[in-house]
This record gives structure tokens, sequence and C-alpha cells, in this order.
């Protein structure tokens, strides 16, 4: 299944090389930054996951993408680099898209009245980091929790990929208003199917900052 995903990028090869850099840092032998540099071993490319049915393109570029809206802050912080050098990319557009607190999608079902609500592009800067402010996503109906994110470099789409939160702290979050105003959530990252195509390696590291919680994750990608 995967692989057949990652041919849409022309890249069985690539899968390959994803592999051999995977078992090169567990074996622990000729890792590290010059085993990088002689081509040894590759930075973990992010697994491309489906995109779903909310995409909107075009959204606007903007750190803040809440419009106001409820929820437990959420400072997310994703850093770009060059799956096969490791070396930051500068530039590249991540556009994010989640459901509200309540699990709605801005431009779709209760939330057609608005296109826009947690949905936005940030540029990376020359560490390769693109940094938004929102709040923990709610959940719909079979899915775990999780942001869509898309990187654009040069024009290109690069990545198209899923972010996880670990189960315990979204279960913390939810205890919270508004999202314990809803019942139970029917899915958790180990009964999501789509989580389950390597969803491990796309989930964000949580630390908790004031009342904020800051996400961040390294994502792998080739740039063309
Ligand atoms: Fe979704």
């Amino acid at each position: 299944m995967e692989q057949t995903r990652l041919t849409r990028r022309g890249s069985l090869i690539r899968f390959g090389g994803f592999l051999f850099g995977l078992l090169g840092w567990k074996a622990g032998a000729g890792a590290g930054p010059s085993a990088v540099e002689s081509g040894a071993i590759s930075c973990v490319l992010a697994p491309e996951q489906t995109e779903g049915p909310y995409y909107i393109e075009g959204e606007k570029l903007r750190r803040d993408i809440t419009e106001g809206r409820p929820g437990v802050p959420l400072l997310l912080r994703l850093r770009v680099v060059d799956a096969s050098t490791c070396k930051p990319i500068r530039g590249a557009a991540v556009d994010i898209w989640h459901a509200d607190a309540l699990g709605v999608y801005s431009g779709f079902g209760s939330g057609s009245g608005n296109r826009t609500f947690m949905r936005g592009i940030q540029r990376t800067d020359a560490t390769g980091l693109a940094r938004f402010r929102s709040v923990w996503p709610g959940w719909y109906r079979g899915r775990t929790v999780h942001i869509h994110v898309k990187v654009h470099v040069g024009g290109n789409v690069v990545h198209t990929g899923q972010l996880y939160f670990p189960d315990a702290v979204t279960d913390a979050v939810f205890r919270r208003k508004p999202y314990s105003r809803r019942g139970k959530r029917t899915t958790r990252n180990a009964n999501d199917f789509v989580f389950a195509e390597g969803g491990k390696r796309s989930l964000l590291s949580i630390r908790k900052s004031g009342t904020a919680y800051v996400a961040s994750i390294t994502m792998g990608v080739h740039r063309s």
C-alpha cells in the first residue's frame, strides 16, 4: 500500500532509500552527519498520506489561523528539510488545514459559511521552520485527531501528509471545554486507517508552554 502511494512521486527508489536510511540509523553503523554527506544514509522521508476530501487551495498567508475560534492554544513548529541532504529548505510554503475544536472543517458541512478558518500557509525561514498559531483540532467521525499538511517548493507540491498527536495528550485536552461538550471520539491513532500507513513517523512532539501546547515535527521531503 505504502509503495503504491509513493509511486505518485515516481519513487520506489526513494522508498528504498528511506528504508535504507532507517536501518542505517537503527544499526548505528556509520550514522551521523558524515554518513549523510557521504550519501550512506538520508533523513527520514515524511510519509505521503491522502489529502482527504477537505482541501481548499490558495489559502491565506498567515500565522494565526483560528479567526478567534475557541480551543486549547496550539503553537505549531513545522520544519522542512531536504530528505537527501538533511539541510533545511528555506522558502517552502507549508500549507495546513484541520477541523476546529468541534470537529468542523471550514467550507464543509456546518462550516460551509466560511472557507478559511483553521487553514493557512506559512513560508519556512532559513532554518526550514514554519510557525502557526492554532488550537488543538477536534475530532470527526471515523478519524483520529490530525492536521493535514502540504509542502510546496518552487510552486510544486512536494509533500502531502497528515500530522498526529499522542492520544494521551489529546485525552487530557478533550476533558476541557469546548471539546468536552461532545461525546467520546470514535477513533484513536491505533484504529485509524490512515494512521496505520506510516502515521507513527508523523507524530508531533508535544510540550507545554504556559497555557498552550507546542507541537513540533521535522518533515523530510524531496525538492522535486
Ligand atoms: Fe481530515
